[in-house]
């Protein structure tokens, strides 16, 4: 599925760089202030996505966009004076756990005397018992929650409806491309889009919970339980009033790929100019995603260095990055880190091979009082060495293992047309640490 959404969207898809309309001639320019600084572990890369998020309101003419990057919760927050109100809309693009009473006080003024609220994503997952901030995005998902947080809410018959059942909040599945369905036409934000449109690879948020109070739902995503999914419409994005401040609350935008999609852009620079200003001038792009097909930006995906735009080969340098790409994307869904390796060599048994490396988040745990800590990188090697010489998965014990090898488990070899394929992790459980290396070999096989 992945490796046919990524030729589609190579073969087809691809949009220019197009301005999005109306560039603002003699109006003033809207103040945005971006918030970002924290996220948890290496799920949203904020430095990457802040970028994008800025360039997409700058490319309307309509915004000028300054970036406050706050201390990590628990370092010195002296230095961080946002003054949030030289701004008329804030988008957040931070998840912290917390943050000083202060700056809370200052952001709980700011929207309660009118200022706008954006938030993007993975900033729903911050300020768990911060009770004004979830007053204000409505709904969150993780970072401890539970039905204390309130109810999941979901979308069914034309409205919201509240589930009280015990259990964590937040959740989504594979990051596949999914449609989004328009709830609220009439709505300035979403006047003159389709009912219906795809959007890119993302992740779909479901089970998400908070007070949903004033909380108007402008689109949802049904959330498909064949990709462990609730089979419910989940809200993808709201709008709430807080005090006399307005709140756009969209659950889309993982990563640059998510936030490249042209329907994504869209609804964000809307949403945020309607947060501000209560209105929407902007028209809607000629390049609009259809109900059936995917549109992205080529100019936004490039600015995740990620994106590869060489054409594939079939030797084990050209498919090195891919593969280990794969794997750092499949650690990612399993909220693992650690050290990849893929290695290579032809014939039936090993005289050389070439291997390539990347840590994915980490290179090693360090020790505590309890446990020592634990050198991902010297693990993935060995794994990655017994698969070399046994010719089987690691951790196969089909021969007790050597000086320098435990017998883990995570590594996974395949014969390919020529030689063997390798692939190992280590920084998660096994079996995550199996998924992951699959996630390799996979991609190795497409061409060796
Ligand atoms: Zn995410």
């Amino acid at each position: 599925m992945r490796r046919f959404v990524f030729t589609a969207l190579l073969a087809a898809l691809w949009s220019p760089a197009l301005p999005a309309a109306p560039v603002a001639s003699k109006t003033k320019p809207i103040r945005v202030l971006i918030l970002d600084g924290q996220s948890a572990g290496p799920y949203h890369d904020w430095r990457l996505t802040t970028a994008v998020l800025k360039k997409e309101l700058e490319d309307t003419g309509l915004f000028r966009v300054t970036v406050a990057t706050s201390p990590r919760f628990g370092e010195d927050f002296s230095g961080f004076k946002p003054e949030f109100g030289s701004y008329q809309v804030i988008v957040s693009n931070i998840d912290a756990p917390d943050w000083p009473s202060d700056e809370k006080a200052q952001l709980e003024q700011f929207v309660e005397s009118g200022g706008g609220l954006v938030v993007v994503h993975g900033a729903d997952n911050s300020f768990p018992d911060w009770p004004a901030f979830n007053q204000m995005t409505g709904v969150g998902g993780w970072r401890g929650r539970s039905e204390k947080a309130g109810p999941i809410w979901y979308f069914k018959d034309g409205g919201l409806v509240p589930d009280d059942s015990a259990g964590p909040a937040g959740s989504h599945g594979l990051r596949l491309p999914f449609q989004v369905v328009t709830r609220s036409p009439e709505h300035p934000i979403m006047k003159g889009l389709p009912r219906v449109w795809m959007h890119a690879a993302d992740e779909l948020y479901a089970t998400l919970r908070g007070p949903g109070k004033d909380m108007t739902v402008l689109a949802t995503a049904h959330s498909d339980p064949k990709n462990k999914g609730t089979d419910r419409d989940e809200p993808s994005m709201v709008v709430l009033k807080y005090g006399k401040g307005r709140v756009f609350h969209t659950t889309m935008g993982h990563d640059v790929a998510a936030l490249s999609c042209v329907g994504f852009m869209t609804t964000f620079q809307r949403g945020t100019e309607w947060a501000a200003t209560g209105r929407v001038t902007q028209r809607v792009p000629a390049d609009f995603p259809s109900a059936e097909t995917v549109k992205f930006r080529v100019d936004i995906a490039e600015m995740d260095p990620a994106f590869v735009k060489a054409p594939r080969t079939n030797s084990f340098d050209g498919l090195a990055d891919a593969a280990l790409l794969a794997m750092r994307r499949r650690a990612d869904e399993l909220k693992i880190e650690g050290v990849a390796i893929v290695a290579y060599f032809e014939g039936d048994t090993i005289q050389s091979w070439s291997s390539k490396m990347a840590v994915v988040g980490k290179m090693k745990t360090l020790p505590v009082q309890e446990k020592k800590g634990s050198n991902l990188l010297a693990i993935a090697y060995a794994k990655a060495s017994e698969m070399a010489d046994t010719l089987k998965d690691s951790g196969s014990n089909v021969r007790p293992p050597m000086t320098g090898e435990f017998g883990w488990s995570g590594g996974v070899i395949v014969r390919g047309k020529k030689g063997f394929l390798i692939a190992a992790f280590s920084g998660g459980k096994s079996e995550d640490d199996v998924k992951v290396s699959r996630a390799g070999v996979a991609e190795l096989k497409t061409g060796l």
